[in-house]
């Protein structure tokens, strides 16, 4: 894993330490001496991790953090405070302007190393989803920050699993205020609960009597459900060995016993936050890519979607010598159905018409709708003549029951005509295919409408 890092502090033997660890662990370091200089370096957009220190000259840490965070050029790039003092107010405060996590001077090796690939893993997580997203959106550079990441964090529902009764009851006393907390005391029922349940995060306690946290932690990492459900740790101060390896296997944060309560709020506060902003990202692409490919209308694929399928079909087809149909449906005199009824009924015969056709056809069929009223399915495995019994069972259910519109209050008769061909060559084309189920669809209509022509016939 490589990655590029922003060392910021004013103080260059503080700077010359944390450059020559992260050096000799392969990560490229960039310096800034102070906050404007650091903000310059970040909204040019290549660093995947800033190391931030508090105390600096001019602008402090906590603002410079405040304006990355505030800024869609830099809000995803995670920041890691480096702070001298060791007190829990100011990792609090760290949070709060929206840090990632924060480490305490002298930085320790392995806590700088854990932290740092941990948060560097993130960054790749949100990078590419972030591309996808904005690709798929055909937006390039964001210019917008997503609602999720101005998301407060507050609210959250939290797997509490922890065996000892008082300690559970103390860790729910310090978040209640802001979230819902279920205690769970058994690991196992615990990942069935995180399974089903719909948890913004885990809490696993490193004190579990009888089964090992790290497995659990484990578990939860690989179970698709729960692949990206936050886990934040409690430890024991002197359990750091066990700290690493548990974030290491795909834990996200800890907090060490004694508990700070504000410190535990920031931090869990700070994991929702993460997740929903991750989770608003995800869903864009799958909404994005969902649009790419249907209809809004009928949700059948579109036409652009089918005929890019259509092409790795019917090579598919041809090489493995097997047969592929295609049908086209057109509705009957739909143009005076928009007359006498309007277009948004005409709308609800489309969408009806694609109900049906979508019944009457099977699973691996590709059925979309081609434009206005005309509709294509392209049947794998499948040669003329039962094609041409889909097209007539499909004309059929048009036919033979009237379509209810506007809530049942009308009824419509609507019939559709349908061309059927099928591969004949070997130098066969989407077009080529296309063309001739056209030819046999427009003799259908010259031929009084309602039926089905194969381009055999
Ligand atoms: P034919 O039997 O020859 O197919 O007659 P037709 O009236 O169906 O033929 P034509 O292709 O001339 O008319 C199709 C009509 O469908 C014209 C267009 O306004 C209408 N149309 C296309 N898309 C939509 C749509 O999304 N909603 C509605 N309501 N009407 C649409
Ligand atoms: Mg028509
Ligand atoms: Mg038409």
């Amino acid at each position: 894993m490589t990655a590029r890092i922003l060392v910021v502090d004013d103080i260059p033997a503080n700077v010359k330490v944390l450059e020559a660890r992260l050096t000799a662990e392969y990560f490229e370091v960039d310096i800034a001496r102070n906050g404007p200089e650091a903000l310059e370096i970040a909204q040019q957009g290549a660093c995947d991790l800033i190391l931030l220190d508090v105390m600096m000259p001019g602008m402090d840490g906590f603002e410079v953090c405040r304006r990355l965070k505030a800024d869609p050029r830099t809000y995803h790039v995670p920041v890691v405070m480096v702070t001298a003092l060791d007190q829990p107010a100011d990792r609090v405060a760290g949070l709060e302007a929206g840090a990632d996590d924060f480490l305490t001077k002298p930085v320790s090796d392995t806590q700088l190393m854990a932290r740092v690939k941990s948060l560097v893993r993130l960054k790749m997580l949100t990078d590419e989803l972030r591309l996808r997203a904005s690709t798929s959106r055909g937006i390039g550079a964001e210019t917008q920050l997503d609602p999720a990441a101005l998301d407060s964090g507050a609210n959250g529902a939290i797997l509490l699993v922890d065996d000892r009764p008082s300690s559970a009851e103390t860790i729910r006393s310090y978040l209640k205020h802001q979230h819902a907390v279920d205690i769970e005391a058994h690991p196992q029922e615990a990942l069935f609960h995180a399974a089903e349940g719909n948890y913004d995060a885990v809490i696993i306690s490193l004190e579990l009597a009888d089964f090992d946290p790290l497995r659990l932690c484990s578990q939860i990492r690989s179970l698709d459900r729960t692949r990206n459900l936050p886990i934040l740790l409690i430890a024991d101060e002197s359990d750091t060995a066990r700290v690493m390896r548990a974030l290491d296997i795909g834990g996200n944060d800890f907090v060490t016993r004694p508990i700070d309560r504000n410190e535990l709020a920031a931090r869990m506060r700070t994991q929702i936050r993460r997740r929903r902003y991750m989770d608003s990202l995800r869903e864009s692409v799958k909404v994005s890519v969902t649009m790419a490919m249907t209809d809004p209308m009928t949700g059948l694929y579109n036409r652009r979607y089918m005929e890019s399928h259509l092409d790795t079909l019917l090579s598919d087809a041809l090489s493995r010598e097997r047969p592929l149909s295609m049908l086209i449906l057109d509705i009957d005199f739909f143009k005076s159905v928009n007359d006498t009824h309007g277009h948004d009924v005409g709308d609800e015969v489309i969408r009806e018409f694609a109900r049906r056709l979508q019944r009457n056809t099977r699973g691996i069929d590709m059925t979309c709708r081609f434009g206005g009223e005309e509709f294509i399915v392209v049947m794998p495995d499948t040669d003329i003549s039962l094609a041409i019994r889909v097209a007539e069972r499909v004309r059929r259910s048009v036919a033979d029951e009237p379509f209810a519109v506007q809530n049942g209050a009308r009824f419509i008769d609507i019939t559709t005509s349908a061309g059927v061909a099928t591969i004949e060559r070997l130098d066969d084309t989407r077009d080529t295919l296309i063309k001739r189920a056209d030819q046999a669809l427009y003799s259908a209509k010259r031929h009084g409408r309602n039926r089905v022509v194969s381009d055999a016939a």
